[in-house]
């Protein structure tokens, strides 16, 4: 049994694998309180789900992509079940977790994006730093940027455990915080190795862009 928050299917908007259809499994709980969470609803509400119907619901949407987030996902530990079952069906798996729980028994086949937290997002130090030598080659790394000291933060972070080397680098502008335009800047100034990451969902259903 899992608690479910919310599932549903969407155009995934984050990592590199943006724009692809995917359902959504949003589990309930977390243990942080980031200062930008736009997903405070997962907190606590939701049902528990037995893992065959959760299973049925997902194959309804007919989709090849599944994406396990929350909350926090690795904060349930039958999780673990439902990714291995999902790859085992041949869907393509990504987890979004915050890297403040341990990704060891996660299965190689799933994706893996951690959300490395930055000083302003008030979580800074929930990472666990194993997270790194247990992270594969394919294992993303994610920042929401929300000022020139989490870029700076981000940048020595990076530089230090040596992730542009071995991974995709994600930074990602804090809505309403700083603009898309003033991170790419820096990232050009800077000479980062970063791939700057907007947020594809936002721009679809914002409310400029419902019309058809
Ligand atoms: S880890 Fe995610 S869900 Fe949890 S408080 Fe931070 S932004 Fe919100």
């Amino acid at each position: 049994m899992l608690k479910i928050n919310e599932i549903f299917y969407s155009i995934q908007g984050e990592s590199t694998y943006v724009g692809c259809p995917t359902v959504f499994v949003r589990l309930t709980a977390c243990n942080l309180r980031c200062t930008y969470c736009d997903t405070k609803y997962s907190y606590f509400e939701g049902e528990m789900q037995e893992l065959d119907s959760l299973l049925k619901e997902i194959a309804s949407h007919k989709a090849s992509h599944v994406c396990i987030t929350g909350g926090e996902p690795l904060l349930q530990k039958e999780v673990h079940t439902l990714m291995s079952v999902l790859c085992d069906q041949g869907y393509k798996v990504s987890l979004e977790t915050s890297g403040s729980k341990s990704i060891e028994l996660v299965d190689p086949r799933v994706k893996i994006i951690l959300d490395v937290k930055t000083p302003d997002s008030g979580a800074a130090d929930s990472f666990i730093m194993d997270n790194i030598r247990f992270s594969t080659p394919g294992t993303e790394y994610k920042f929401v940027i929300c000022s020139e000291k989490d870029l700076d933060w981000s940048e020595e972070f990076c530089r230090q455990h040596k992730l542009f080397e071995k991974f995709d680098v994600l930074y990602s502008p804090s809505y309403g915080q700083v603009s898309e335009r003033w991170l790419a800047e820096k990232i050009l100034q800077k000479n980062s190795s970063a791939r700057l990451q907007l947020q594809l969902h936002k721009y679809i259903w914002s409310s400029e862009t419902r019309g058809v």
